[in-house]
């Protein structure tokens, strides 16, 4: 904290999981100890890009997302440009922000949500496990939160921990 830049605030540093959508990195980034930023918005202010930001925190990509706006944010984190650009959804597959998916099998490898999740499927598998993905608390039946605001490893509503969902994420048999 010896120097402070007062045009350029930096904020703490953190580490992208493997697969992680933006959503849920930047709630991650917000809520990091030493950023302890409030809202998407006040991110976006930080940023110097306005009220961008959250709409990405709800998976919505229309107008996709610049260089410009992403290198703002990687800027004041110390983050490569190119990781923010493996956070967004791929250009050339059909994307669907609504119902939030989830892999506990994948979490379970990584804990974070995965922008392939959302990608529009005849039936929304899981490519690694072969297993269906969840599109709600099995449990509970309400819908996943945006993946920003996954903290605690669980569903927001009934505390169901993601852990325990695996049994109910049917295998898919391949057709061979
Ligand atoms: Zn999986
Ligand atoms: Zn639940």
């Amino acid at each position: 904290m010896s120097q402070i830049d007062d045009r350029v605030p930096q904020l703490g540093y953190v580490e992208p999981f493997e697969h992680e959508s933006i959503s849920h990195y930047l709630g991650r980034l917000r809520r990091f100890k030493a950023n302890s930023l409030p809202s998407a918005y006040s991110l976006g202010q930080a940023a110097g890009i306005g009220g961008i930001i959250a709409r990405w925190e709800k998976l919505y990509f229309n107008p996709f997302p610049t260089d410009e706006e992403l290198g703002s944010i990687a800027s004041l984190i110390g983050l490569d440009l190119s990781r923010f650009q493996d956070m967004l959804p791929s250009r050339e597959i059909t994307f669907q922000p609504r119902p939030i998916r989830l892999c506990v099998a994948c979490y379970g490898e990584s804990p974070c949500h995965r922008m392939e999740w959302q990608y529009k499927d005849v039936v929304a598998v899981c490519q690694h496990h072969n297993l269906r993905l969840l599109e709600r608390c099995p449990q509970c039946k309400k819908p996943f939160e945006i993946p920003a605001l996954w903290t605690a490893d669980r569903c927001h509503h009934c505390q169901m921990r993601f852990t325990s969902m695996v049994k109910y994420q049917a295998r898919i048999k391949k057709a061979r």
